[in-house]
This record gives C-alpha cells, structure tokens and sequence, in this order.
C-alpha cells in the first residue's frame, strides 16, 4: 500500500537492524484517517470472506483493529495481557513471546466474546517472528473459531514469521512489506 509505506519512510525511524519505530502515526499517535485507508484496503483484499469479528492484541493493535471494525462492521476484541491465572475456566489463555520486550506472557480472551464457527479476522500493527498472531490463532483453534483471514500493517520480511502463516496456508495481508532496512543510513526497502 503506497500511502502506507509512503508515511513509514517519512515517518518512521530504523531503530535498530530489527526494530522501526512508527510511534508518529501507528502506535503511540495515531493517524485515524491512515487507519481508515488501511482498513478500506483490507476491506478490498478480503472481500467475499465472511468475517463476523475482528481479534487483536493489546495494546497497539486495537487503534488500527477498532478502525477496521467499524469499516468490516463488526464486532473487535482484543485478547489482554494478564498476570492472573485462569482458574474458572472462563477464558481462553494463551502464552506469547513478546518481540519489543523479550518476556513471556499470558494472553486471555474471555469464552463469551469468541465462539464455535465465527469467523474470525486478526489484525495487528507489526508482524515479526510471528509470536503474537500464533497466539491468537491458537485462541481461535481453542474457541473453534475460523481464522478467515490475517491483516498486518507492516510485515518486517527479513523475520520470516509472514512467510511461514503464509506456507500453513494462512490468507495474509500485509500492506507494506519491509524487506530490508539499515539504521546506519535509514533506507528502508520494501518488497
Ligand atoms: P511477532 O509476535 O510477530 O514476533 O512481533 C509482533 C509484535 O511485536 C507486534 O504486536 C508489535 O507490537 C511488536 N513489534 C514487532 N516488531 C516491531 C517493530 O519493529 N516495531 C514496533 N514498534 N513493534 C514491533
């Protein structure tokens, strides 16, 4: 999506050789009007799926998730961080390995808000190793839900977790791609 890698390569910053930064216009100030494109674009590269809700996970994936939402028309959950341990059996949980801080921690997703037989679309901000969307899916398996389909606003490439989703047959959408990028000089190159 041009828009999109448009503003990462004005915008953003090449943290380091893993790491860019876009907290300017997707994950700490958000720019709707782009998340309203982004959803329209993925309105477009989903349509004649049957999605029933939107899944994300806290925290920066629920601006651009609650934006698709409302342009899908669906309902949004996002699966939440949680310290506490399931022990009513209300809630699906799931243990992710966080890209940004290293740790491992506990998602959950209460069994009211996920069911047998939706369709499910997930949508997040980044998608690294792919950690974060295996847990979701895993939530989904739990559930018996469908996983129609995954969109991504920025896909580091050089990871691999995109192109292994994609290998299990996942449909995933991803509107920019980042092939490579170098924080010495902060040249960003996309697929
Ligand atoms: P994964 O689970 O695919 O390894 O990493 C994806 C998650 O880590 C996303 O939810 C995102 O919040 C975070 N993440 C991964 N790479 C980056 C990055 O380069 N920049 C930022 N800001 N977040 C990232």
């Amino acid at each position: 999506m041009k828009l999109l890698e448009d503003r990462i390569r004005t915008d953003g910053t090449v943290k380091s050789e893993s790491v860019l930064k876009v907290d300017a216009f997707l994950n700490h100030q958000m720019d709707v009007k782009l998340f309203m494109a982004m959803a329209e674009e993925w309105q477009r590269l989903f349509a004649g799926k049957q999605i029933d809700k939107i899944l994300t996970i806290e925290a920066s994936g629920i601006g651009i998730a609650a934006i698709a939402a409302s342009v899908f028309d669906v309902p949004v959950v996002f699966a939440k961080k949680s310290q506490s341990i399931n022990l009513d059996g209300t809630v699906y949980c799931t243990r992710i390995q966080s890209f940004t801080h290293g740790k491992v921690f506990d998602v959950i997703v209460s069994k009211k808000f996920i069911g047998e037989g939706e369709h499910v679309l997930l949508i997040d901000d980044f998608m690294a190793n792919g950690c974060a969307m295996n847990g979701l899916i895993e939530v989904c398996e739990h559930a018996g839900a469908v996983v129609e389909g995954i969109g991504i606003a920025i896909e580091k490439g050089f990871q691999h977790g995109g192109d292994s989703l994609r290998e299990r047959g996942y449909d995933l959408q991803s509107l920019a791609i980042v092939e490579s990028m170098d924080p010495e000089t902060g040249e960003i190159v996309f697929r």
